[in-house]
């Protein structure tokens, strides 16, 4: 008799897992249930939907459950919800959430890709109408019709992280007038202090308004509707429409109550290979932990890239293969306006409070040669020991370029790199490319000399 494997989550590190395990194991009988209408879909898009950048919903859905059902031989299931994990019978149980009715299913093993949900906070108003997440398709909908039925809308975003800024560059861009308020002293709170104030300035430059410091205390209502949001230094500030962005946490419920062992901000806990403390019983994607690569540390950095690639590893090793998903380094890229920001490994502060002696080190430096028309400022900052010289980060602001400038220095730390041997590296030139002196090895002549 086939084995038989059942998948919690039909999207990222879900349909990685059951795609992985039954593309090397076609003998499988690989089940997914999925609690929201949809499965497969880019939820990285959804700013850009939103917005309108993308047009229609299907374009962020890569396979329908008719494809995946039939081109990949997995039994495929949505609003589908899994309640309940009984490790001892290996069984789930699992509702049916159009007729209501629960069912028993069977598992030699289980993938558990239940992924993350928006925080909200306990504050008076949050329920009100006019109050939105984005994490789904359905929230997708659901925003941009209220975006679009109402012109010129005041839009609070709470919350300056990197969606929170995708969102309202993309609401400004069509017209809304939008504020984004940030609790912390500023936005984007892993950059350097003076990169986070750069930004602030480009979205000031595009008329969004920002302010830090202040945490929303309550939503304001008039006849059910949102009129407003309160701060907690007494300030009313007005809004139509409100987008809460201010992070996520990890959907462990049922594995909490299965027993099974949790990590770091309650996420779950695998090891390298991606095994929960029930051998049978596999998790993927943001609702479990990673292991930093420069700390070695369990971190909850909850990233479409690592969901990935942590669903396939999960589903290669159902399939009877050994492997190992190798860490994270937190490596992240977004677009502001003009502005493109990127970073990786550990912030300065992160770095100390790991225990480094560390420093930072930041150069100003065009990514072309200079004489070159269209070349940008490129900001670079390195993180790294000052007792050894190990690179820990990196961060860049400026033009596109500096995603390929990040993912570079994202193999040197991955390699244990010095920045005297980040120095030492053969980089191209070309005018319109880059300038003779790459700003890579600009920012590492630099550190070098900080380093004892
Ligand atoms: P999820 O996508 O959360 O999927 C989990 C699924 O499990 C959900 O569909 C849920 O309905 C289902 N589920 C939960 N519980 C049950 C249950 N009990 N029974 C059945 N089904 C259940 N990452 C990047 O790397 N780059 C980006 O640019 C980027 N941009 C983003 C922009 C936005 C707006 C958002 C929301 C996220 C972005 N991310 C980005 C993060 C990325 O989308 C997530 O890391 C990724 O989707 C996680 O995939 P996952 O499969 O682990 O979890």
């Amino acid at each position: 008799m086939s084995e038989k494997i059942i998948v919690i989550g039909g999207t990222a590190a879900g349909l990685s897992a059951a795609s992985a395990a039954k593309r090397l194991d076609p003998s499988l009988d690989v089940t997914v249930f999925e609690k929201s209408g949809y499965i497969s879909y880019g939820a990285c898009g959804l700013p850009y939907y939103i917005g309108g950048v993308v047009g229609a919903v299907n374009d962020l859905i890569s396979l329908n459950v008719e494809q995946v059902t039939k081109e990949r031989n997995i039994k495929t299931f949505i609003c589908h919800e899994v309640i309940y994990i009984d490790r001892v019978k290996h069984s789930v149980i699992v509702r049916n959430l159009k007729r209501g009715d629960e069912s028993k299913y069977l598992y030699d093993k289980l993938v558990i890709a239940t992924g993350a949900v928006p925080i909200l906070p306990q504050i008076p108003g949050i329920q009100s109408h006019g109050v939105y997440t984005l994490r789904n398709i359905e929230d997708g909908i659901k925003l941009r019709e209220a975006l679009i039925r109402v012109p010129n809308q005041n839009v609070a975003i709470v919350g300056g992280g990197f969606i929170g800024l995708e969102v309202a560059e993309e609401l400004a861009q069509s017209g809304h007038h939008v504020h984004i308020y940030e609790a912390l002293p500023g936005i984007l709170s892993f950059l350097d202090a003076e990169y986070s104030q750069l930004v602030q300035d480009e979205l000031n430059k595009h008329g969004v308004k920002v302010s830090t410091g202040h945490a929303i205390t309550a939503i304001r209502t008039e006849s059910g509707r949102v009129i407003g949001i309160d701060l907690d230094d007494g300030r009313e500030c007005p809004a139509d429409l409100i987008v809460m962005c201010i992070g996520v946490r990890p959907q462990s419920d049922l594995v909490r109550e299965a027993g099974i062992k949790l990590s770091v901000r309650d996420t779950i806990a695998t090891d390298n290979q991606m095994r929960t403390s029930d051998p049978m019983i596999y998790a993927c994607g943001d609702c479990t932990h990673a292991y930093h690569i420069v700390t070695g540390k369990p971190v909850y950095i909850p990233l479409g890239t690592t969901a990935n690639k942590q669903g396939r590893v999960a589903g290669r090793n159902i399939a009877g293969y050994k492997e190992h998903f190798p860490g994270v380094l937190g490596s992240i890229v977004t677009k502001v306006f003009d502005f493109y920001i990127a970073a990786v490994g550990l912030s300065l502060r992160q770095a100390l409070d790991a225990g480094y002696k560390a420093t930072i080190c930041k150069i100003v430096k065009g990514d072309r040669a200079s004489y070159y028309p269209g070349s940008r400022d490129t900001h670079l900052a390195l993180i790294f020991d000052t007792e050894n010289g190990k690179l820990l980060g990196a961060q860049a602001l400026g033009a596109s370029t500096v995603a390929g400038r990040i993912n570079m220095l994202a193999a040197c730390i991955t390699a244990g790199m010095t920045v005297a041997q980040v120095n030492s590296i053969d980089l191209v030139y070309a005018p319109p490319v880059a300038p003779v002196y790459d700003p890579i090895l600009i920012a590492a002549s630099q550190a070098i000399k900080l380093v004892r």
